[in-house]
């Protein structure tokens, strides 16, 4: 089988003009390809997507009113909208990794979104979770998943917890996940969703992921999940020999390339572009 970076720098060579869709809560920028011969294998069009910064705020919860057994039917509810997800966004894209979809398909994304998203918890787009911050679209994070080729004993690092999400998917597949994020109360909140929700093997803390997290390093792997003006060099050198960093890099007020960065065996780092995506900015802490 190709490997998955071979197979989608194929499918993705060239043609991508971007169309600008507007969305019921804000803006998505989609990138189409322009002919059919980028089908997927269940004949829809490959349509390769990505995130945004949405402008909305999100409040607590209401409290749960709903008795046991519309409980249980929203669940699944829930589990029939996540197993569509899965099909049709993620597997008709290319996503192939049975482990990746497997992860996408237990991770329960309503979780992860402010109460007045979950009916949309599994939609094609990234969502807001407040103080202009966003969970990405579940395609880009599968999509880096993959890339990461992640293994049952790998240790890795995640700058930019967000919501929790992707850190949630990611421990599905590794031992452990460390995620850095710089938004104090957005470190708190997903670390309590993390820990009422049952996943044990991720650990959070507030601080400048730029820096990465060097106590814990070297890492088997990276994801940053916010665009980068250019790709941070203590990350680099927080890479064990032969693994790999997945980061949106490019200009933050358009759109950003979604790079894998391997660092060799020999310490050489060898960069591949994957598709053009759009993430919040990755900030730097003013005191560092
Ligand atoms: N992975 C998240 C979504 C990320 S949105 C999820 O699954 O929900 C990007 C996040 O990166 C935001 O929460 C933002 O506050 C955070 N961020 C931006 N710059 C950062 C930095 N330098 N270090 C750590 N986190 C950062």
């Amino acid at each position: 089988m190709r490997d998955a970076i071979t197979r989608l720098n194929a499918a993705l060579e060239g043609r991508y003009p971007v169309e600008r869709e507007l969305g019921e809560s804000g803006m998505a920028t989609v990138y189409r390809p322009d002919d059919q011969r980028h089908e997927c294998k269940v004949g829809r069009k490959l349509l390769l997507a990505v995130a945004v910064a949405l402008n909305a705020s999100c409040g607590p919860a209401p409290p749960a009113q709903a008795n046991a057994s519309t409980l249980s039917r929203q669940q699944m509810d829930f589990e029939r909208a996540r197993h569509q997800m899965v099909e049709e966004q993620i597997e008709a894209r290319g996503v192939t990794d049975p482990r990746v979809l497997e992860a996408m398909q237990r991770v329960p994304r309503h979780e992860y979104v402010p109460a007045e998203y979950q009916a949309r918890a599994y939609s094609d787009r990234p969502l807001p979770i407040g103080l202009d911050q966003t969970i990405s679209q579940p395609y880009i994070v599968a999509l880096m998943t993959e890339l990461l080729q992640p293994e049952p004993d790998d240790r890795l690092l995640e700058i930019g917890t967000g919501s929790g999400y992707q850190a949630a998917v990611a421990a599905e597949l590794v031992s452990e996940v460390y995620s850095i994020e710089i938004i104090p109360e957005l470190a708190r909140s997903a670390a309590e969703r993390l820990e009422r929700l049952g996943v044990s093997n991720v650990f959070v803390r507030a601080g400048d992921g730029y820096l990465g997290w060097p106590e814990q390093s070297p890492f088997d792997g990276i994801l940053v999940t916010a665009g980068a003006e250019h790709i941070p060099e203590p990350l680099v050198e927080q890479l064990k020999p032969g693994a790999r960093m997945i980061i949106p890099v490019g200009d933050l007020s358009s759109f950003q390339i979604l790079k894998v960065v391997e660092k060799l065996p020999g310490g050489e780092v060898e960069i591949r572009d994957i598709i053009p995506v759009r993430f919040v900015p990755l900030r730097r802490n003013e005191q560092d």
